[in-house]
């Protein structure tokens, strides 16, 4: 099964990092959208199947918590996976996301964080590396 993934962020570099992050973390990706703000990201949910969401918080036009909560409130998209990806230091406020049922990583973000959350939430183990069969 391949995971069609949003990607929500301000920033078009960030958005690609975590596209290649994902891609060559051997997880079966399918297709992958994006959007710069939270009503994109809610555009692109209206118009596409979606898996997975990872989600900046601070961003113009509609932050990430709102998107979340736009989310939440949807039947349909209620248990989508969402992971929040942002530089957010309010523990206050993470907790609050946390309480939304989604995950959190920390930018700038280690690409064995996002490979391991994704398979934890997912159940889908990435391919093996070269590295990890060699014994
Ligand atoms: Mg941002």
């Amino acid at each position: 099964m391949a995971l069609n993934v949003l990607v929500v962020d301000d920033s078009s570099v960030t958005r690609m990092m975590i596209i290649k992050t994902l891609k060559m973390a051997g997880l079966p990706i399918g297709e992958t959208f994006q959007a710069g703000n939270g009503q994109e990201g809610l555009d692109q949910l209206e118009e596409n199947w979606i898996d997975i969401a990872l989600v900046d918080i601070n961003m113009p036009v509609m932050n990430g918590e709102e998107m979340i909560e736009k989310v939440r409130e949807n039947p349909e998209w209620q248990a989508m996976p969402i992971i929040v990806v942002s530089t957010e230091g309010s523990q206050t406020r993470i907790e609050r996301l946390l309480q939304k049922g989604v995950k959190f990583i920390h930018k700038p973000f280690a690409a064995e964080t996002v490979r391991e959350v994704i398979s934890e939430i997912t159940g889908i183990d990435h391919e093996p590396t070269e590295s990890e069969t060699d014994f």
